[in-house]
């Protein structure tokens, strides 16, 4: 097959989803569909569960199974898929940003009861920001839930999105009938136990037929006539570069447990979703279909094994083509390197492959070469940018607990902070060091790697921080910043790549520094311009 028809035979996306929503349930569908797995259960949830906090072992085999599901690669009609999974736990949201920033589109699954949750608002406002074409599945219908007219609003208001519906329920819950493909044309009839089958669908081209009525009844053909004609009413109807563009969202509705409206989700997916995107370095737009190789590391991982201590570095390739033992330029560090087993993913398998397109993921052996926002090219130095770091929830003074393992407390803060796990600022004035998390639940996992990885003991001390805040103005030499400098001395850090960030201790004493020095910026994330 030619590059340029690999290329456009390949969608990378991600599914975005508050915890219990149903995101496994439908990742393992998606996969029954491309025959990638052969039965329900295959897919493990990596979801940390509430309780688990002391209990680290529950972590740490928790965690050896998401790198099983990092990635899930499966063939589907001909397209090959790539599903990248983000993590729904809040206390580890600052992974699936990364992640997203890997994606080229994502499906967002909101559970018909709940609506709109917190982590959903959270997760699609990042896509939004960043413009990612999104398509949103109504989970659950075979349970009583909300008006679908009502949740659609209330997905327009709490996410900001402009929807289009291009599947209709007919009936909910207890009278969940099927439901009614606005895109395809046909109905598809629910009959409580097409789990693990592929479903039959009725054609449907004049909703006004009695092929309708004959399915479903008078009355539920009677309201679904009526729910269609407000449809074309309210919303704008689908338009391929809107949704491309971010400006408009399909929404289907279906039962992932029962493997109901999950076809129709998948076959309009691969319809319109995107090939892989062209990405925005700092020097150029790169596009896929160029002849050189680049790629970018949005995630480490580290091996659970304790016999290897290697980590995966997750690389996305974003043009040309990667071969395993051909020598790429490291360009943070400017040094070549080739590698010998590079892993791609098939659905919850991975295995050693010698050529990789645009849209793949491949896993590198990494010992500590690599991190998170790191550029592989040929030879051309160009760094991929958008990986952001957000302020942490959570911070913490770490203090060595065993003064003759101080090296390798530091080498294990160094490696951890390089996958991701949380960031380190160290303050100006005393340089202390400070660790930010997103959830609390990361001080534990830190302390136990360092303990069972690194050899070394830490505690941790309170800190009172609000918010970490990276600075940013246009004249260094100014009486303001200078002032700012001296009068906020002891609240001033270093990231790990030497920012300044001011550490607020409170939201109060932001927004008075926010007016007390104009000219300064304070932004909640390390990403500007
Ligand atoms: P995740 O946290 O988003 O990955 O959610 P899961 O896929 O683990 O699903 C959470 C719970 O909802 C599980 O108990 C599922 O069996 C259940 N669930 C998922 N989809 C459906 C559905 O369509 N209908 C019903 N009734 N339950 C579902």
């Amino acid at each position: 097959m030619s590059f340029l028809k690999e290329i456009n035979r390949r969608r990378t996306f991600g599914i975005i989803a508050h915890p219990d929503a149903g995101k496994t349930t439908l990742t393992e569908k998606l996969l029954l569909y491309g025959g990638a797995i052969q039965e329900a259960g295959a897919v493990k949830s990596n979801k940390i569960k509430k309780g688990a906090t002391s209990d680290f072992m529950e972590i740490e085999r928790q965690r050896g199974i998401s790198v099983a599901t990092s990635v899930l690669a499966f063939e589907y009609n001909g397209i090959k898929i790539n599903i990248l999974d983000t993590p729904g736990h809040k206390d580890f949201a600052e992974d699936t940003y990364r992640t997203l920033t890997a994606v080229d589109s994502v499906i967002v699954v909101v559970d018909v009861a709940k609506g709109v949750e917190e982590q959903t608002e959270k997760l699609v406002e990042v896509c939004r920001m960043r413009n990612i074409p999104m398509i949103v599945f109504v989970n659950k219908l075979d349970r009583e839930g909300k008006d679908a007219f009502d949740l659609l609003d209330e997905i327009e208001q709490k996410l900001g999105l402009t929807v289009c519906p291009l599947s209709f329920p007919i009936g909910m819950g207890y009278d969940f009938k099927g439901i009614y493909n606005i895109w395809e044309k046909n109905v598809n009839l629910f009959s409580g136990d097409s789990r693990k089958n592929i479903e039959e669908t009725t054609e449907i081209q004049d909703l006004d037929s009695d092929v309708l009525t004959k399915l479903v009844g008078d009355k539920a053909a009677d309201n679904l006539r009526e729910e269609i004609e407000l449809v074309n009413g309210i919303y704008p109807t689908f338009d391929r570069d809107d949704y491309l563009t971010g400006k408009l969202q399909p929404v289907f509705f279906g039962s992932a447990l029962n493997n109901f409206g999950v076809r129709e989700l998948l076959d309009c997916f691969v319809e319109i979703a995107p090939k892989p995107r062209p990405k925005q370095s700092e020097e150029r737009l790169v596009k896929p279909e160029e002849k050189d190789f680049t790629g970018f590391v949005f995630k480490i991982h580290a091996n659970m094994d304790p016999n290897h201590r290697d980590r995966l570095a997750f690389i996305k390739i974003v043009s040309g083509e990667f071969k395993r033992n051909t020598p790429y330029l490291h360009v943070r560090h400017n040094k070549k390197m080739k590698f010998s087993s590079p892993n791609a993913f098939f659905a919850e398998k991975k295995q050693i492959v010698d050529i990789s397109y645009p849209g793949d993921i491949v896993g590198l052996h990494d010992t500590g070469n690599f991190k998170i926002g790191d550029t592989l090219t040929e030879g051309e130095k160009i760094h991929y940018k958008g990986i952001p770091s957000f302020s942490p929830e959570h911070f913490r003074y770490i203090n060595n607990a065993d003064p003759m393992k101080s090296k390798q407390l530091y080498k294990g803060i160094d490696q951890l902070m390089d996958e991701g796990v949380a960031q380190l600022f160290t303050l100006d004035f005393n340089g202390r060091k400070v660790i930010g998390t997103v959830g609390a639940l990361q001080y534990e996992v830190i302390q136990y790697r360092l303990e069972h990885e690194y050899g070394a003991k830490c505690t941790y001390e309170n800190l009172n921080v609000h918010k970490a805040c990276w600075i940013q103005t246009d004249d260094e030499k100014s009486e303001e910043f200078k002032e700012f400098l001296r009068v906020k001395q002891r609240y001033l850090a270093r990231d790990k790549r030497n920012q300044l960030v001011f550490l607020a201790d409170s939201m109060f004493s932001l927004q008075m520094s926010q007016q007390k020095y104009p000219s300064i910026t304070f932004h909640m994330t390390s990403e500007f311009e």
